[in-house]
Order: C-alpha cells, then structure tokens, then sequence
C-alpha cells in the first residue's frame, strides 16, 4: 500500500445531515476528536424526513424507538407525542439534536457532494461539491440514505401536463393547496398508502392509479400514552438491548409458533387480535415462519384480503384492491391509516393501470388504455432509486480512477454494507449489503456509526491510514446476503429491495435480511479479530487529527 506524503485538510468528510450524518458528525467531532465536515444539499437537518413532506408523512416505528440512543440524557428530555412520529415531529426532533450537540457549525447547507476520488499516493480522498469546495479528507463517511434518489417515471406527454405535479419524496416546504382540486396519484407503496387517505379528505376528486395492490395492515395509530412513554423511559437499556439483538430493530420477543402448527380458529384469533392491535407486530407477533414459507405466508395473505373484502363496500373496487400477483410481506410492510376505508368515499376513485395502463399524461391529465382523468394535480408516489441510486449521482472513484457506478452496474457489492473493495477509506452508513432498510433506521445506523468510528479509532490507536475490503470477503458477503434472501419471500414480488422498480436495474436483492442481532454478531465478530476481511495499511506519517 503507498504510504502517505501529504496531510489531509480533514480527518473526515460525511455527506448528508440526516439520521446518519449527524450521528457521525456527533460521534467523529466529539466522541473521537476528529476534524469533521459535512456536506447537505438541503437548508436544513433532516435528510428524509427533510424532503418527505407528503400529507400524512410519517414514519412506520412506533416514535419511542425511533430516536437516537447514544445520550441518555436526550433520551430522558424529549417527549413523543404520536405513537407514529410524524414527519414535523421527527424534523423537529433532529433539529434539536442538530442543536444540542452543537452540530450545524460542522455542517455546511446547500451543498451537494459531486465527486469524491481516492488519491492513492497520499491515502485520502479529494471531494468536490457543486458550490465549488474542493477538501482532502482521510475518510469519507456516506449518510446519504436508502431512499432520497426520487424516481419519477418516463410517462410519454409527462412534460406536457400543464397542471402541477409533484413527487412526494419533494414535496414543497410550504404545503400544497389541494382544496377543490382533482387529483391524481399515481403509486400504491408506503408513500401513496400513507397521502391517499389525506388526500382524499383535501381534494375535490381523487384518482388513485394502481399498478400493484397492496397488503396494510391497520397501524392504529394515535397519541402517546404518557404513563408508556415514563415506563418506556425507565426501561430504555433494556429495550434498546432487546431491539439491538432482534430482527427488524424493534424490542419484541421472537415469537417460536408455526402458523401450521396451530388450528384454523386459533390462526384467525391470532390474526383478529394483531390486526385489532396494529402495526408490525402482525408480522413479528403472530407466527415465525410468515415471511419464510410459503403456506405459512398464504394464511396471512388470505386474512388481510379477507379484510380488504370486509372493509371496502363495493365488491368490484375490493377486487381490484386484494393483492393476488405477490405474497404478504414479499414488497415492503405496510401499515395504514384508514388506507381501505378510504375507497369507499364518493370522491375517490381507483383506477387500475395493471390492466388498463396509462397510455400518456396530456396537458389536461392521466390517459390510460380505456378512459381519460381530467386532473390538476398529479402526485407521483412512485418512490426512489433505492440503494444505489444516492451513489450513483456522486462521482465517486477508488482506485486506478476506478468508479463505483462502473463496479455496481451489475449490482451493489460492499462487504457488510459497510466497505467496497477497491474504495478505500470510504465507509457507507446503511449501504446496500445491510440489514437497512429491513430494520428501524435508528439501530441500524447507530449500530454502523459505531462501528465505524470503533475501526478509525483503532487504526489511530495501531498507526494506521488506509482500510480496504478485501474482494474475497465481499463476494462472499454479497453472496450470502442473496443466499438468504433466497430463503424468504423476498425474492417472490418486483420491488425495489430487488432493483425490479427502475428499468434496467439489475435483478438483485440489496438489503442483508438476516436481521440486525446476526448482522451485529458479524460486525462484532470481524472487530474481534482484528478486522477480519479488510486489509489495513500503515502509513510512515502519523495518523492525522485523532485527539
Ligand atoms: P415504492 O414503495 O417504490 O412505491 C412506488 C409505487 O409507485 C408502487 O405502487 C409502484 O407500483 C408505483 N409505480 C412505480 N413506477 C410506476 C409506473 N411507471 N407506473 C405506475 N406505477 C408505478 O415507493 P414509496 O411508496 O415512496 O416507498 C419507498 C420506500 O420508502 C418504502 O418501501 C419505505 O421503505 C420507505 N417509506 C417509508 C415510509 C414509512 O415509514 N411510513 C413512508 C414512505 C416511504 P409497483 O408496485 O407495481 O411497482
């Protein structure tokens, strides 16, 4: 490995002020001492729920685990008051994380991240931004999401529409004006599930244009109940410590019952109470092996279309509502807020583009193969570039120049989700190899923070400047991410986990689905010997900034 010649302006670069950004911002800056910078293209903190701000965005963890855990203190002082945060009381929150930790001094706005390159001979990385900075940094840190590659499809006429029309991951800060408007959305995943409902209640009219239907189950949502939230707080160790070690990052108990085990009557009972209590723990709370085997899986698939049939009154409007193409929790879960209900207003209309697809947006509104929707609003809830897409509008070159859109094409490779063989020094908060976007946010980019701050430290400790995944480790590591992934559902349904939403994207599945306590096991494992799968060099020089 080449030795370093130069000093670095900064230990670190990260890229975004979300979740992640700040966590590492916090945890570089003051936890190591580190010189830290980072960049966010928007005015403010926030990262997703920056952008999100569709009607009736928030956010599927219930709010007591949707925070950071690194500070008791912070832990103690806010107060939730929706069981679902809601996109201005999570906004809110990270602001005043933002400001307790003092963090906006090392954040710079309004700036987008263009390239960053891998300067072999001095084992740092030259990042550029399209405000014209150029810096040297020892690492680069990316927090810049899962899901902020907003993905608005190639519509023929779509230019020509000639009312507004919005993506709901950039949705404008003032709010839209929807009152006596007719509106079109077009999408069914999280983001159209959550604004239909809100929509309906706002416009005159509301088309709903449906490529796939959707499995929801109720989320129930409501305030949060003051004496739960103090007992939450006095038990928060050992709540975090259970969703830490669980599957999906939440504090359940893994429930060991088969839903073949069990009598017809006891399954439905068992379904009943979970739907009548709502949120995930119909899927974490009810049977083992619902998202593993496939007969298990069709006896939740078959209670929630018995739901949908029960909930909406027109039979036709129901039919085309009941996912048939796909088994339950092979897309993305869902949980809603009267998303069903909502097609039995009269101002609400679903129109199912599977079988009658849209042909072309005119000037006047939506044409699809057998009827014409005269709008003036369109709202595209057709989601992101998921994954990949954050990465691939950065220019960012490891090795011999060598880029990571180039090496990705045919699929993200990162071992743990962490590192890129041939892209030294650059470590992704969340990347696609991950239990991300199949766990709650939070515990999976602190437990990535954490980790990453514990490998720079070490390498200070040991003399050390550049970090590298080996490119045996991360065959291995992509190839047991889809071997398991090949054991679930997940592998059944065209979603975005498997690149199936963006044309041309290859078929591959992107986040780890093993769960975030065996993903953590890993990560503990590789630290506990020595960095197993990574190869780290020493420099002549001493490692630069660590206090
Ligand atoms: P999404 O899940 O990818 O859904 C996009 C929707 O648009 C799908 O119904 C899709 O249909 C449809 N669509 C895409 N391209 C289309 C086209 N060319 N013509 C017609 N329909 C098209 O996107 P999202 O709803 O924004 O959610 C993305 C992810 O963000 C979620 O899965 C979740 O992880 C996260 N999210 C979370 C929350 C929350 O916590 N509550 C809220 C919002 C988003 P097909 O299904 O047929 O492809």
């Amino acid at each position: 490995m080449a030795t370093s010649t130069k000093t670095p302006d900064l230990d670190a670069v990260v890229i975004g002020a979300g979740f992640a950004g700040l966590y590492m911002v916090h945890s570089l800056r003051d936890e190591l001492g580190m010189s830290a910078q980072a960049y966010e293209a928007g005015d403010n903190v926030g990262g997703t729920w920056y952008w999100n701000r569709y009607p009736g965005a928030r956010c599927d963890s219930e709010s007591y685990m949707y925070c950071f855990s690194f500070d008791k203190a912070l832990m103690q002082e806010w107060n939730w008051s929706g069981k679902y945060p809601e996109q201005p009381e999570i906004l809110s929150y990270l602001n005043h994380v933002a400001d307790r930790f003092d963090l906006r001094k090392n954040i710079q706005f309004n700036t987008r991240v263009t390239s960053a390159k891998f300067d072999e001979a001095n084992n740092m990385w030259e990042v550029q931004t399209d405000k014209g900075d150029k810096v040297t940094a020892r690492f680069v840190v990316t927090g810049i999401g899962c899901l902020s590659a907003g993905q608005i499809p190639n519509i023929k006429g779509r230019e020509t529409f000639k009312g507004d029309s919005y993506h709901t991951g950039s949705w404008p800060h003032e709010g839209v004006n929807l009152a006596g408007k007719r509106v079109g959305v077009i999408g069914t995943g999280s983001s159209g599930v959550q604004s239909i409902p809100v929509i309906a209640q706002q416009a005159k009219q509301l088309f709903v244009f449906q490529r796939t239907p959707q499995y929801t189950i109720p989320a129930r949502h409501g305030t949060v109940d003051k004496a739960f939230l103090d007992d939450v707080k006095s038990n928060y160790d050992e709540i975090w410590d259970k969703a830490r070690h669980s599957t999906g990052g939440f504090p359940v108990d893994p429930i060991d019952r088969s839903a073949l085990e069990v009598s017809e009557e006891e399954r439905k009972d068992i379904y009943e109470t979970a739907w009548k209590e709502g949120g995930f723990k119909f899927v974490f709370g009810s049977f083992k092996d619902i998202a593993l085997d496939r007969r298990a899986n069709d006896t939740a698939s078959e209670f929630i279309r018995s739901k949908i049939r029960e909930i909406v009154k027109d039979p036709e409007t129901a039919e085309k509502l009941v996912p048939v193409d796909h088994p339950f929790t092979s897309k993305r879960a869902l949980i809603d807020t009267n998303y069903f209900d909502t097609y039995n207003r009269d101002n609400v209309t679903l129109v199912d583009i599977r079988h009658a697809p849209i042909e072309e947006i005119t000037p006047t509104g939506i044409k699809t193969e057998d009827a014409e929707y005269e709008l003036d609003v369109i709202v595209f809830a057709t989601g992101f570039d998921a994954m990949t897409g954050s990465y691939n509008r950065i220019d960012i070159r490891g090795r011999d120049g060598a880029a990571l859109k180039d090496k990705w094409a045919g699929g993200p490779k990162a071992y743990l989700g962490v590192a890129s063989a041939g892209f030294p020094n650059l470590f992704m908060i969340t990347g696609p190899g991950s239990p991300s976007v199949l766990s709650n946010m939070p515990v999976s980019i602190e437990q990535h923070g954490e980790w990453i701050s514990g490998v720079i430290e070490y390498m200070h400790e040991h003399g050390q400047t550049v970090i590298e995944a080996d490119q045996q480790a991360e065959t291995e590591w992509v190839a047991h991410v889809n071997e398991i992934a090949e054991q679930t559902m997940f592998m059944l349904a065209d979603s975005w986990y498997l690149g199936a939403n963006i044309p041309g994207k290859p078929r591959v599945f992107m986040p780890y689905p093993g769960g975030v306590g065996a993903y953590r096991q890993k990560c503990d494992e590789v630290t506990a010997g020595g960095y197993t799968g990574f190869t780290l060099g020493a420099s002549t020089r001493e490692p630069v900034g660590v206090s």
